[in-house]
């Protein structure tokens, strides 16, 4: 008989309340739940890619966490008495990417999940404790790679493009190079998959060939499944903090609500690494966090989000809208919440997007982080998200440089990031510095950079470029149907005028609303907003008032 996987391996310690022990009282409103049952050494609880799976309580016995069963058997973790199995995409209805094989055999008492969510609903001391844990559990596996695999070359566009989107969607994942890794090699040539098939995903109960975003969200079972009811009171485009926001309260306030993304919930705040100025987290909170509590806050409410959904067109037809995606299907919304933010400009720089995903980047979140650790990097631009990047990176990177065009960083960012900046060793600041030419054979090699006083040019190495030079509002989806200034930026309120206002017939547009009844704009992609998240999230939560209104007036 094969060795019980895990054997000897301890339980990991409860960092963070990541691994809570459950007292008499807590597992006995459990055992009311659900129902409790003999385990036996080696018995599977749960396999990755099953599409669902229960809630576990370890009543006696221990439990150990496996990735890759069957063959690569990396045990991740040990349950032992009074622990509890499970992590984020438990409550979120994602696939497992980890199975659950019982090592000691005992007693489990297993939860149905829909008697789960009600109980974190209900609940609170429970409710509040399965949460922190959950959450504290994903951040675990992300920093150990704990989760699906991808395996691909490190100067593939396509290898970026599936990292980004399981960095942004916060799903664990171990990243092989085969540039580095003869092992991963010969895997996939075991597979029979052939160099120009890669990158591939393995894990989560299949293998997908350069799979597109989409097929891959599918395979994780990533956001809400099925397709949109025939009319939604309330569609939100774009899951940053004010679609989000939206969500959370349109759903509450009982409007059947989709919202749909891109790329990922969380939007440009999700990809910052501490925000430190949104009310009620004195000591900061990781935008991810933030994004994660919504995105289950929303759902527990029953609003339906579904990634990754772009919009790319728009039509008012009758008395509601008509949102086209990319893949050819449309959601219809009595109300429309636009809250699709801006994204970030691009430096004017020859070959630019040679480096793009392979050198050049427009977000700094671990994945990148960990991609360039120990290497030098730059930062451009002279804003807050900037300084957050350089802050941040410098605790990973070789060196890390924060490029400006001005003599003055003090003009353009919070004065408490200025003074962290200066306090910090591990960033130099170049003012009066742009970077003309990028030069590398498959990546980023050197950055070349120009003194803007004296003209002088220098080269300098850099493995990772990192550019925060403002931002464009994401708005061509829209084509033109709805009036904004001349970049793109949403008119809302007194700022529609003159023949704006012709869909109005005369009346006055609500606050927040944009040329079109019942079409409103929130957050960064209106003109003239302050790019906050408190503030998106507030005009989130307003633009759910204010659609009430409209759908009470028709
Ligand atoms: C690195 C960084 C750090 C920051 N730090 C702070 C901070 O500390 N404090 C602070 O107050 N603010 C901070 N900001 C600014 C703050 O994050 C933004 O003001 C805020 O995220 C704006 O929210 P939003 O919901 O309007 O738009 P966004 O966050 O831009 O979200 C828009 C969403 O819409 C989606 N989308 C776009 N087009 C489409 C389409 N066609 N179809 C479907 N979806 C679409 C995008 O994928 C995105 O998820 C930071 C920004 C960055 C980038």
């Amino acid at each position: 008989m094969s060795e019980p996987l895990g054997l000897g391996m301890a339980e990991p310690a409860d960092h963070h309340g990541a691994f809570p022990r459950l007292d008499d009282d807590q597992r006995a409103r459990l055992r009311a739940l659900g129902e409790t049952i003999v385990t036996r050494p080696g018995q599977v609880l749960f396999r990755e890619g099953d599409d669902g799976y229960d809630f576990y309580v370890v009543e006696s016995g221990a439990v150990a966490i496996v990735q890759g069963l069957d063959g690569q058997n990396r045990v991740i973790a040990i349950h032992g008495t009074h622990r509890f199995l499970g992590e984020l995409g438990l409550l979120t209805g994602a696939r497992p990417f980890l199975s659950a094989v019982v090592r000691d055999g005992g007693e489990v008492t297993r939860i149905p999940v829909a008697r789960l969510r009600e109980l974190v609903r209900d609940d609170e001391d429970l409710g509040n404790l399965i949460l922190r844990a959950y959450i504290a559990r994903r951040a675990i596996l992300i920093e150990t790679g704990a989760g699906i695999r991808v395996v691909g070359s490190r100067y593939s566009r396509h290898s970026q493009r599936l990292r980004e989107f399981l960095a942004r969607n916060r799903v664990p994942y171990q990243w092989t190079d085969l540039e580095e890794d003869e092992e991963a090699d010969a895997l996939i040539r075991a597979l029979g998959i052939a160099p120009a098939e890669t990158p591939v995903v393995l894990g989560a109960g299949g293998v997908l060939r350069n799979p597109s975003n989409g097929e891959l969200a599918a395979m994780l079972g990533l956001g809400s499944r099925g397709a949109a009811p025939p009319m939604c009171d309330l569609v939100i485009v774009g899951g940053g903090p004010a679609g989000l926001a939206a969500a959370v309260y349109g759903a509450s306030e009982g409007l059947d609500t989709q919202a749909i993304d891109a790329v990922a919930f969380g939007g440009q705040a999700g990809t910052s690494s501490r925000i430190e100025n949104y009310l009620g987290f004195p000591r900061g909170i990781s935008g991810s966090e933030l994004a994660e509590r919504a995105q289950l806050q929303a759902a527990k409410f029953g609003a339906r989000l579904v990634v990754p959904a772009e919009a790319v067109g728009f039509a008012r037809e009758d008395s509601h809208f008509v949102v086209e995606l990319a893949g050819g299907e449309v959601v219809r919304g009595r109300t429309v919440i636009v809250a699709s933010g801006a994204h970030y400009r691009r430096l004017d720089v020859a070959e630019l997007d040679r480096f793009e995903g392979v050198g050049v980047y427009y977000a700094a979140t671990i994945s990148e982080a960990l991609g360039c650790a120990g290497a030098p990097v730059l930062v451009v631009g002279g804003g807050n998200s900037a300084g957050q990047a350089a802050m941040f990176l410098s605790q990973h990177a070789g060196s890390c440089r924060l490029l400006i065009r001005g003599g003055e960083l003090r003009k353009s960012m919070s004065h408490y990031l200025v003074d962290e900046i200066e306090r910090n060793p591990r960033v130099e600041v170049l003012t009066h510095t742009e970077v003309v030419e990028l030069r590398g054979e498959h990546s980023l090699e050197v950055a070349v950079v120009r003194d803007g006083h004296s003209g002088a040019t220098r080269a300098i190495d850099a493995r990772a470029l990192f550019v925060f030079v403002g931002a464009a509002p994401c708005t061509d989806w829209l084509c033109g149907k709805v009036a904004g200034d001349e970049h793109g930026f949403l008119f809302t309120g007194r700022d529609v005028q003159g023949e704006d206002l012709a869909a109005h017939d005369g009346e006055r547009p609500l606050f927040l609303e944009t040329s079109l009844p019942g079409v409103f704009a929130v957050g960064d992609v209106h003109a003239g907003s302050v790019k906050r998240v408190a503030s998106a999230v507030g005009e989130g939560s307003m633009a759910v008032a204010l659609v009430h209104q409209r759908l009470a007036a028709r």
